[in-house]
C-alpha cells in the first residue's frame, strides 16, 4: 500500500525502484501511475491493515465532521481524477469503482508533485470556519452538497457561496444584489475575457508561428546573405520580391523526378530488411540509391545534358522542396485523423492548430513498408550528396579542370557525412528523433531544407574561397574525423545495445537496469558524456567552418545556432528520458555528470 502523494489516501501499489530515502512506487491504476514516495508512504498490506485499525481504535473520540473528512471512504466526486487508483476502504478492503476523466495521460512523476489542494481541503477549511449554529449533521451534508457543486463548476465562489448563505438569513439577502452585481461584472469579465481569448493567439500558437517562419525562412536569408557577390551577416539579405525567383516548372520537374527516383529505388527488393514500430518492414538499400542516383550525373554529362542547371536553379529547387515539405506536413496533419490513438505524438496532438501542425500529430508515419521519416532521411541525403558533386563540377567547370584542393576537401567531407547516413539507415530507427518526435512542418522542413542549408558552406568555398595550406588541411580533416569517430562510433554502439543488449561483442559494456524494462549504457561512449554523438557532430560542423576561414561570420554564425539547438536538444531528451526511466535516469546522470564536455557542461 502506497499514499498518493499530498493525500490520506492509500492505495495499492507495487514498488519498482527504491534508494536510501524514496521508494518509486506503481500504483494499480488504469494509468499505472508512477511516483517517488518517501519510505513511511509505503506499507505491506498487514503493516497496513494494522497501523489502521489502531487507529481507528485511537480517533473514535474525535469530532465527526473531522474523522468523515479524513476518511479514504468517503464518497465524493471529487475524486474524479483522472489518474486515480482503486481505492481501498477500511476496515474492509473494498475495490471501489472509480469516475475517469480519460483519455488524459498521466505523466510518470519522478518528483512527487503535490496536487493542488482538492476540493477536500477546501471543505475541510469552510467547516472548520463553519458557524457552530449548525448540527454536525446538518453540516455535513451541506459539505456533501458543496462537494458535488465544487465538482460540477471548479471554481473558490462555488465553494464559498452556500457556507456563506449559513451565516445568517439576513446576510443572506443584504448580499443578494452584491452578489448579483459580482455576478454580472464576472459575466460581463468572463465574456471580455473569452472575446479576448478569441482574438489573441495562445502563446503554443505564437512559439509555433514563430518556429514555422524561421525554419523555413532561413534557408532563403542565408542564400541571399552569401551569394556569389559577398557573403556577410552586417547588411540586410536582399530577397527577391517576386514569385518567379522561387518558382521555376524546370525545378518542380527536377524535384518531381528525382523524388520519384528514390521513391522506386526504395522499393526495389534489395538489402537487408528491418522491422518497424507499426510491424512493416523496410529494406536498408540506401546505398543502392545513393550509387544509382549519383551515376546519373557522368551518364547526363555524357549524353550532353547540362547538369549545371541545378546550380542556376538553386533557389528554385530550394523553394520547391520547401513547399513540398510543407504541403506533406498538411498532408500528415489531415491524415492523423484516421490514425490509432497509440501512433500520435502527444506534443501534436493539443488542439492547437498551428501547434500541432509544427510538432506533428503522428509519430512514425508509414504506408506499409514506406516510412516517411526513414525516406525522408535517405532523400536528404541523396540530395546533399548530388548537391555537392554539383558543386565540384561547376568549380571545375569555372576554373577549366583546375581543381581546388580546399573545395574538394570541404565536398568530400560533407559527402562523407551523407554516405555515412545512408550506410548507417537502420540506426535512424533508435534515435530520439524517430522513436518520439512527431512528424510534422518542423520534421519535414527541417529534414528537407538540410542539404541546401548545409552546402552553404561549401558553395561559400566555391564563391569565395581562400586556399588553405596543406598541414592546415590535414589538421581539419583530423579534427573531422576525430568527430566522426565520437558521432558514428556512440550511435551505433547505442543502436546495437538498443537492438540486442545481450550480444556478446556488447558484453564489456556495463549498463543500469531501469523500470521501464530497457538498460542504460554506462560505460563506452555513453559513460563517458550523455550526449557523445551531439558532440561529435559539433566537431564536424566546427571542421566545416573551419574550411571557410575566418574572413566570414556566417559559417560561424551557423555553428553557433546549431551549438545552441543542440543543447537545447539535451535538454528535451533528457527530460523525456527522466520521465521514462525515473530514478534510474538519475542515477545515471548521478554516474555520467556531463553531457557534453567532461568536467565544463
Ligand atoms: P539520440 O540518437 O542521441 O537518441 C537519444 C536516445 O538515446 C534517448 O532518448 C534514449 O532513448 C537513448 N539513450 C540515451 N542515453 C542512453 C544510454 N546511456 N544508454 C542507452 N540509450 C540511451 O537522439 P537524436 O535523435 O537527438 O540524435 C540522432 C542523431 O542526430 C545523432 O547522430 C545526433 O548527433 C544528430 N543530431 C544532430 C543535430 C544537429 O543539429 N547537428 C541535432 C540533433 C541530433 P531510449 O528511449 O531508447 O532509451
Amino acid at each position: 500500500m502506497a499514499r498518493w502523494p499530498g493525500s490520506n489516501l492509500w492505495f495499492e501499489a507495487s514498488v519498482v525502484d527504491f534508494n536510501d530515502i524514496e521508494y518509486q512506487v506503481m500504483f494499480k491504476d488504469d494509468a499505472k501511475s508512477e511516483y517517488v514516495v518517501k519510505y513511511r508512504d509505503v506499507k505491506s498490506v498487514e503493516q497496513f491493515q494494522r497501523s489502521r485499525s489502531k487507529s481507528r481504535g485511537r480517533s473514535s473520540s474525535r469530532g465527526r465532521s473531522t474523522g468523515r473528512r479524513k476518511s479514504p471512504g468517503r464518497k465524493s466526486p471529487s475524486r474524479k481524477s483522472p489518474g486515480r487508483p482503486k481505492q481501498i476502504r477500511e476496515p474492509v478492503i473494498e475495490i471501489k469503482p472509480v469516475k475517469t476523466v480519460e483519455p488524459e495521460p498521466v505523466p510518470v512523476v519522478i518528483k512527487p508533485r503535490t496536487p493542488s489542494p482538492k476540493p477536500v481541503i477546501r471543505l475541510a477549511r469552510a467547516d472548520k470556519f463553519a458557524p457552530r449554529t449548525s448540527t454536525p449533521t446538518r453540516q455535513s451534508a451541506r459539505i456533501a452538497s458543496l462537494a458535488e457543486k465544487h465538482d460540477e463548476v471548479d471554481g473558490q465562489v462555488n465553494n464559498i457561496k452556500p457556507e456563506v448563505k449559513t451565516v445568517t438569513e439576513n446576510k443572506v439577502a443584504t448580499q443578494t444584489l452584491g452578489s448579483r452585481l459580482c455576478g454580472l461584472t464576472s459575466c460581463v469579465g468572463g465574456c471580455l475575457k473569452s472575446a479576448a481569448c478569441a482574438i489573441t493567439p495562445s502563446l503554443a500558437t505564437v512559439k509555433a508561428l514563430i518556429g514555422s517562419l524561421l525554419i523555413v525562412a532561413l534557408p532563403f536569408i542565408c542564400n541571399e546573405l552569401c551569394t556569389k557577390r559577398k557573403c556577410t551577416i552586417l547588411e540586410l539579405p536582399n530577397m527577391p520580391r517576386k514569385l518567379e525567383v522561387y518558382y521555376d516548372l524546370r525545378a518542380v520537374g527536377i524535384v518531381a523526378a528525382f523524388i520519384l527516383m528514390q521513391l522506386l529505388l526504395f522499393l526495389i527488393p534489395i538489402g537487408r530488411k528491418v522491422s518497424l514500430p507499426n510491424g512493416a518492414q523496410v529494406r536498408c538499400n540506401g546505398y543502392v540509391s545513393l550509387v544509382a542516383t549519383l551515376s546519373l550525373i557522368p551518364l547526363l554529362m555524357y549524353l550532353d545534358y547540362d547538369v549545371l542547371i541545378v546550380y542556376t536553379l538553386f533557389r528554385q529547387i530550394m523553394a520547391t522542396t520547401i513547399a513540398l515539405a510543407v504541403l506533406l506536413a498538411l498532408a500528415l496533419y489531415i491524415r492523423a485523423r484516421y490514425i490509432p490513438d497509440d501512433a500520435k505524438n502527444p506534443a501534436g496532438n493539443t488542439g492547437v492548430f498551428l501547434a500541432d501542425l509544427f510538432n506533428g500529430r503522428e509519430t512514425c508515419p508509414a504506408i506499409r513498408s514506406l516510412d516517411l521519416k526513414f525516406f525522408a532521411l535517405r532523400i536528404t541525403a541523396t540530395m546533399w550528396l548530388m548537391l555537392n558533386v554539383i558543386v565540384v563540377v561547376k568549380d571545375l567547370q569555372t576554373h577549366l579542370g583546375l581543381y581546388s584542393p580546399t573545395l574538394l576537401v570541404a565536398c568530400t567531407l560533407q559527402i562523407f557525412y551523407a554516405v555515412d547516413l545512408v550506410w548507417f539507415e537502420e540506426s535512424l530507427l533508435t534515435t530520439y528523433e524517430y522513436m518520439k518526435n512527431g512528424c510534422g512542418l518542423f520534421f519535414s522542413v527541417g529534414t528537407f531544407q538540410t542539404p541546401f542549408f548545409l552546402t552553404i558552406f561549401t558553395r561559400l568555398v566555391l564563391n569565395h574561397r581562400t586556399e588553405l595550406e596543406w598541414y592546415i588541411l590535414s589538421l581539419v580533416v583530423a579534427l573531422n574525423l576525430f568527430g566522426y569517430t565520437i558521432c558514428r562510433g556512440s550511435n551505433s554502439q547505442k543502436h546495437a545495445f538498443r537492438t540486442n543488449p545481450s550480444d556478446p561483442a556488447l558484453a564489456h559494456l556495463e549498463s543500469l537496469p531501469t523500470s521501464a524494462g530497457t538498460r542504460l549504457l554506462v560505460s563506452g561512449w555513453w559513460g563517458v558524456m550523455r550526449h557523445p554523438n551531439y558532440i561529435g557532430d559539433i566537431l564536424i560542423i566546427t571542421s566545416w567552418a573551419l574550411l571557410c576561414g575566418f574572413n566570414f561570420a556566417l559559417p560561424w554564425v551557423l555553428l553557433g545556432l546549431d551549438v545552441l539547438f543542440i543543447v537545447a536538444r539535451t535538454y528535451e531528451v533528457e527530460e523525456a528520458c527522466r520521465k521514462k526511466y525515473g530514478l534510474a535516469w538519475n542515477n545515471y546522470t548521478d554516474r555520467v555528470k556531463y553531457r557534453l564536455i567532461p568536467r565544463v557542461f
